[in-house]
């Protein structure tokens, strides 16, 4: 990050008490001789007992809080001398003075940041002012943060109008002979493969449509997880604040996540009312939970892969052991989709393989060049389908809060998989599905989490999202609701799916 050029100015004020009778031109010059000694620019005056002292300081000097309080240290031994004594040392305000640059005030006039109340434009600077002041803020240098908050709204600001980056590299050979055009989740409801559920964006899925997902999970064992030997692990689906802090999707996709909120006890006497009105009534009462309720701990799994970076966090991992090749398949991802849900392919509790590899630098991306090879001869080869690979901007700036790529050299990045989708119309004009993406990080995660290496090696990471409703929409739409119909060199794995009749009911579907 290039280093912000600003001033800080600390505005605040001692008391003085004891054996003081106004500002006397001798209290005067002593004042002016403290204030000599120290190299920042300061200005003071009187009100009554009140001294004003403000202190200015830039990026390369001291942080003006620290002269403010220098300069509180060497008047109280010089006053002492005077039996003159200071009490109330306050800091009223503070201002850190941005130089305007490109910016105007109608560029900076919606924006709004904890802590600034009030941003105003003077002398070709923007200021930004923070009143209530603490020792905490004051202490722990927060101030020097608010201007990287500042130019990264000015940056959202910058982007809102924008496209989201995308840059085709690779269609397929391949392309659809389009003889489904109908919406796989339509005709999946009326087959009653899958029901759905009275949450948002979830359904239940029967043991037809679970029995193709195992199809494709099983291809996905096959062809790449065995052959390039990555080993399963369950990673844990509860996330602490803490590593999303880390991964950037704590403050990226705060209104994306599902929060984690216990009951405040295990007492169920916390919910007496609530249950008699349930039982009384025959209604819930929702609004009285949120107050039974602790404050969330945490939030539920929305990408696979940050508690592997967690796990590796502060450890040394000898060379031998590299690469560190895992994935999981053990549990759903939660996303509040919102608006944008549709039928199976966007879901708010849905299923994806994750693989996460941690190695030398030319091991991660020689890793990832086999997957994409790999996954190149399933596409291809196996499933024959329509898809094409684009770069965009990688998901670990995406889900911190970026639209644009500011990683697309040759090795980091995100690629994602789309795939054609009949029903949605023509190839050319309609929205393809992404239904897998893979990533190099580069050091980011390494360098975050802490992760070494007993020898001198620099490590990357690498990370795929294998979407499992994704894969079978997509197959779904380019090749129908009958099996039989699916490509030959697939049917091995269909077996068990095949075999499976669907479950009617009365009353359903
Ligand atoms: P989209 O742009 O379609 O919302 P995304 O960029 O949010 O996708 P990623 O965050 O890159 O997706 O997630 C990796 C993979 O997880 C996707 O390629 C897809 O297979 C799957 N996935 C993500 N969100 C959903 C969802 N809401 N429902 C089903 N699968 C999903
Ligand atoms: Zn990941
Ligand atoms: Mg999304």
């Amino acid at each position: 990050m290039t280093k912000l050029k600003y001033t800080t100015v600390i505005k605040g004020h001692y008391i003085l008490k004891g054996n003081f009778s106004g500002p006397t031109p001798e209290l005067v010059e002593l004042i002016e001789d403290v204030l000599k000694k120290i190299k920042n620019k300061t200005e003071f005056n009187f009100n009554k007992e009140v001294l004003n002292i403000v202190v200015e300081s830039n990026e390369d000097e001291t942080f003006a809080y620290e002269v403010f309080m220098q300069i509180k240290n060497k008047l109280r031994d010089t006053l002492k001398t005077k039996k003159i004594g200071l009490k109330n040392i306050t800091v009223d305000s503070a201002e850190l003075k941005i130089p305007a640059e490109d910016l105007s005030l109608e560029r900076i006039k919606d924006i709004k940041i904890e802590y600034v109340s009030d941003i105003k434009f003077e002398n070709n600077n923007v200021i930004l002012i923070i009143n209530n002041l603490d020792e905490w803020f004051l202490k722990n240098q927060f101030l020097r943060n608010i201007p990287n908050v500042f130019f990264e709204k000015i940056e959202k600001l910058k982007e809102a109008g924008k496209k989201e980056f995308w840059e085709l590299i690779w269609t397929s050979k391949n392309k659809c002979d389009c003889r489904f055009t109908l919406d796989p989740t339509v005709e999946a409801l009326k087959k009653g493969w899958l029901k759905k559920y009275p949450m948002q964006g979830v359904y239940f899925f029967t043991p037809k449509l679970t029995a193709i997902f195992r199809a494709i999970e099983n291809l996905i064992l096959d062809e790449i997880l065995n052959k390039l030997e990555f080993k399963e692990a369950i990673f844990p689906k509860q996330i602490p604040f803490e590593i999303w802090k880390k991964t950037g999707h704590l403050t990226g996709v705060p209104a994306e996540v599902f929060y984690l909120s216990p009951a405040k006890t295990r007492d169920i006497s916390i919910f007496d009312d609530i249950n008699d009105i349930i039982k009384i009534t025959n209604t819930i009462p929702i609004e009285k939970y949120p107050s039974r309720l602790r404050e969330p701990i945490g939030g539920y799994c929305y990408a696979q892969c940050p508690p592997f970076y967690w796990f590796f966090e502060k450890e040394i991992i000898p060379e031998n052991v590299l690469p560190i090749k895992w994935y999981d398949k053990s549990g759903p991802s939660f996303r509040w989709e919102s608006g944008g849900l549709h039928g199976f392919e966007r879901l708010n509790e849905f299923h994806r393989i994750e693989l996460v590899w941690l190695d030398s630098i030319e091991g991660v991306i020689s890793i990832r060049n086999k997957l994409m090879e790999c996954y190149k001869h399933i596409f291809d080869n196996i499933l024959k389908l329509e898809w094409r690979m684009a770069r965009v901007t990688p998901w670990y700036y995406a889900q911190s809060g970026k639209i644009t790529a500011t990683e697309l050299i040759k090795e980091k990045g995100t690629i994602d998989y789309e795939s054609y989708l009949p029903y949605r119309g023509p190839r050319e004009s309609s929205e393809w599905l992404e239904f897998q993406n893979i990533s190099i990080h580069g050091d980011k995660f390494v360098k975050t989490f802490k992760i070494k290496c007993n020898k001198d090696v620099e490590l990357w990471t690498g990370c795929s999202g294998i979407g499992l409703e994704r894969w079978a929409v997509t197959i779904i739409s380019q090749y129908g609701m009958d099996l039989e119909q699916w490509p030959s060199n697939f049917q091995p794995y269909l077996k068990e799916a095949k075999q499976i009749i669907e479950t009617k009911l009365i009353t359903w579907p």
